[in-house]
Formats: C-alpha cells, sequence, structure tokens
C-alpha cells in the first residue's frame, strides 16, 4: 500500500501574505531533515503539504520521527494512497487502519472532498467507510461527539487519502522565519532550553561558549557540542564560536574583589558575545538566565549586566521555575548530557559570597583593574569557530 505524510502548518495561518514565504521556509526546513533518508516528493496543496516517497527505500518512520521536531507543524499524519472512487477506498481502509483501530472502541469518520464533482457526498462516503469499518471490526461503535479515534478520508485532485491517527508536530514557527539570534551556551541545563524555546519561535541560531583550560577540560567543551547537537536537531545546523576565557579568568582573579568574579565574568562574556553576535548577523543574544536562580540572576545583577550590551538579550527562561526547565530538557533530550559532572568556566571561580545586590557604579569599580578593551578584542581574534548539525 502506498503511503505519504500528510502536514498541517501550526500558526502559519495566521500569517496573512506572509504566508507563502513561511511555507516556503518550512518545506525548506522539511526537506534538509529528512535528506539522508530516501527520495521523496514535497509539494503544498491547499494549506497542507505531502510528503511523497518515491520509492520502497525512503525511511518512514524515521521521517515521521524527524517530522515531529520540525517547527511551524501543528499536526501530521500518515495515509494511504487510494485511487478516487469509493471501491478502492473501501478495498484499503480496514486493512491500512487495523493498528489505529485495535486501540480504540470509538471511532468516527470525517470526510473532505477539494474534488467537489466526486460522485459522493462527505456524508455519504462518512457512512459508506464507516459501515465497511464497523463490519470490519465488531468492537467498535461509532461515536460522532467524543471519539477515540477520528478517520479521515480526504478527496484530493489526484487521489484519495485515508489516515487515521493524528500526531501532534512541534508547533512554533519555521526556524529561519525570525531571524538569528546567539545563544550564549554553557554546559548546564538552562542554556540549551533556552536556545530551543527561541528556535522554537523560529530564530535561526548561532552559538557562543566560552572555554577556559586548563580549568576547563576537552570533555567540557564536548559536552557543549554534544548539547548544541541535540538542540539542532530541533533548529538545524548551528554556527558555534568557541572563545577562550581562561585569560580573562586569570586578570579577574588577580585584580578584582571574589565577591564580585561571577559578575564581571559575566559582563565580559556580554561584551564579547555582542560583538561575535554581531560579525555573525545575530540581532539578539540569548541566554539561559531564570530570576532569582543564582546570584548573579538577581534583578540587579540583570541589570548591571545587560548594562555592558547594547544588543536586546533574550531570556526565555526568566519566569520559569527550575522544575518546568528542567521538564523541557527532558522532552528535548538535553537533561542527562547537562548533569554530566564537567566543571563550567563559571563555577571554577564562584566566589563564597557573590554580590546580590550590585550597583552600576560598584561593577565599575570592582572591574576598573582591568584592560577590558583589549581582552575583549584579543578574546575575539582567538575565537574559534565550528559548526554543529
Ligand atoms: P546554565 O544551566 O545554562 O549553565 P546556570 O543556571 O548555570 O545556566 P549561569 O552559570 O549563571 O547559570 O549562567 C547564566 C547564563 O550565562 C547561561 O544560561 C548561559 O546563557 C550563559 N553562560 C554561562 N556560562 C557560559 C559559558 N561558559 N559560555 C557561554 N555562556 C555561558
Ligand atoms: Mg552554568
Amino acid at each position: 500500500m502506498k503511503e505519504i505524510i500528510l502536514i498541517k502548518n501550526g500558526e502559519l495561518t495566521l500569517k496573512g501574505l506572509n504566508r507563502c514565504n513561511f511555507e516556503d521556509i518550512l518545506i525548506k526546513n522539511i526537506r534538509k531533515s529528512i535528506r539522508d533518508l530516501g527520495e521523496c516528493n514535497i509539494r503544498k496543496a491547499q494549506s497542507t503539504i505531502f510528503i511523497e516517497p518515491k520509492d520502497e527505500s525512503f525511511d518512514f518512520s524515521e521521517a515521521l520521527e524527524r517530522i515531529k521536531r520540525v517547527f511551524g507543524i501543528a499536526g501530521f499524519s500518515r495515509a494511504c494512497v487510494c485511487e478516487k472512487n469509493m471501491d478502492d477506498i473501501i478495498a484499503k481502509s480496514p486493512d491500512y487502519l487495523r493498528d489505529d483501530l485495535k486501540k480504540v472502541k470509538t471511532f468516527k469518520v470525517e470526510a473532505k472532498r477539494a474534488d467537489k464533482r466526486f460522485p459522493l457526498t462527505s456524508p455519504e462516503i462518512c457512512r459508506e467507510v464507516g459501515g465497511v469499518l464497523l463490519s470490519h471490526f465488531p468492537h467498535l461503535s461509532v461515536d460522532v461527539h467524543n471519539p477515540e479515534l477520528v478517520v479521515n478520508v480526504e478527496i484530493r485532485d489526484y487521489n484519495a487519502y485515508v489516515r487515521g491517527e493524528q500526531l501532534q508536530g512541534a508547533g512554533g514557527l519555521p526556524v529561519g522565519t525570525a531571524g538569528n539570534a546567539s545563544i550564549l551556551i554553557s554546559g548546564g541545563i538552562d542554556s540549551p532550553v533556552a536556545a530551543w524555546c527561541m528556535a522554537k519561535r523560529g530564530l535561526r541560531l548561532n552559538a557562543i561558549h566560552f572555554a577556559s583550560p586548563p580549568y576547563t577540560s576537552p570533555r567540557a567543551e564536548q559536552k557543549v557540542k554534544t548539547l548544541l547537537s541535540k538542540v539542532a536537531r530541533y533548529s538545524g545546523t548551528i554556527n558555534l564560536a568557541i572563545v577562550p576565557f581562561t585569560e580573562i579568568q586569570d586578570q579577574i582573579a588577580e585584580n578584582c574583589p571574589e565577591d564580585y568574579f561571577t559578575l564581571i565574568m559575566r559582563r565580559m562574556m556580554m561584551r564579547i558575545s555582542q560583538k561575535l553576535a554581531a560579525k555573525s548577523g545575530s540581532l539578539a543574544l540569548i541566554t539561559g538566565e531564570s530570576l532569582g536562580q543564582v546570584a548573579s540572576q538577581t534583578l540587579p545583577a540583570l541589570v548591571t549586566t545587560d548594562y555592558v550590551c547594547e544588543m536586546p538579550v533574550l531570556r526565555p527562561l526568566i519566569g520559569m521555575d527550575k522544575e518546568e526547565i528542567i521538564e523541557i530538557s527532558r522532552k528535548i533530550d538535553t537533561f542527562e548530557t547537562s548533569i554530566l559532572p564537567y566543571e563550567d568556566c563559571c563555577t571554577v571561580f564562584t566566589p563564597k559570597h557573590p554580590k546580590t545586590r550590585p550597583t552600576l557604579e560598584s561593577c565599575a569599580e570592582a572591574e576598573k583593574g582591568l584592560d577590558i578593551d583589549v581582552l575583549v578584542e584579543k578574546a575575539i581574534s582567538e575565537t574559534i569557530y565550528t559548526y554543529i548539525e
């Protein structure tokens, strides 16, 4: 039996004139995500995207897995391709829907005729298909109000399609429709989740990571790459800039008061990041900060880090509890990697009593022993670029 995948757009329906553009980007993203799974035809018609495998070698079930992670898709389903006549629809439906129907006790059939020349009306199609399914599966009954399964029959231009269970898509907007932003990625739980949240709203991601060898190990860097590759399953390719941060940390340790270490480190990260971000075409920075989670994320602390950064900073987790963040990190499969115990540059230099109520003036005073511009430029010139798929 020939099978295809039918995809329904998410919020795209809201976008008026932009819709075509959005759909084209979505199709491009879908095509990229399944390009190594075999040959298929991808086309759109009447707000539905069709994926038609060209032959048996197409990896259908892996394609379904990947499509689950493409943003901009509300729902999708596999469907059986039928000829445009009732005989073929009735011949194929029971077999095709067997697994779905065995799982439920109640169902109903809905029919849609995009081709109005089809000889039966929609209610007639529903009656016929429903009757055949009831006779094949005696455990079933029809429930038009609250069925466990809705069987869809669609009569389109060239074919009819029969489909059972609708699968939930990833929602959001297609990656690339909202521009580019740079995620400051650590090896922790929060920043990969923040990256995922913003990719979901259509941003294409660049990433910036600060590494402090030998305080941080190559395994910590590898951990960041692994985390990004998990995010990239949703966001597509991510360009990663790895910034050497050791000298800056040593300078801070030598020249600044200990209770300001983390804050000054964060300010240095923001200064460097906004320059790297601008170079890579990003319009904003993204961080995994959540209000009050740690000393450097109190409101006065965030004010002092924002002050040194002209670029907007997106903080999608700002109002979330740790539990809510962890729930997402489990869902996107970054949690187990995030909790691996490799040191991050921030944890290496954590002060015993970090400042929770800094002011702009006290921060400026605390970092006056640093040659900030020189340190920023040097770090940028020594940054190493790579990309993550
Ligand atoms: P995470 O779980 O993301 O590490 P966290 O709760 O540990 O967050 P901090 O260590 O204070 O918080 O970092 C706050 C934010 O700063 C992170 O979410 C991330 O965006 C950024 N950040 C921290 N360390 C680094 C780093 N080494 N490289 C790049 N960005 C970093
Ligand atoms: Mg961290």
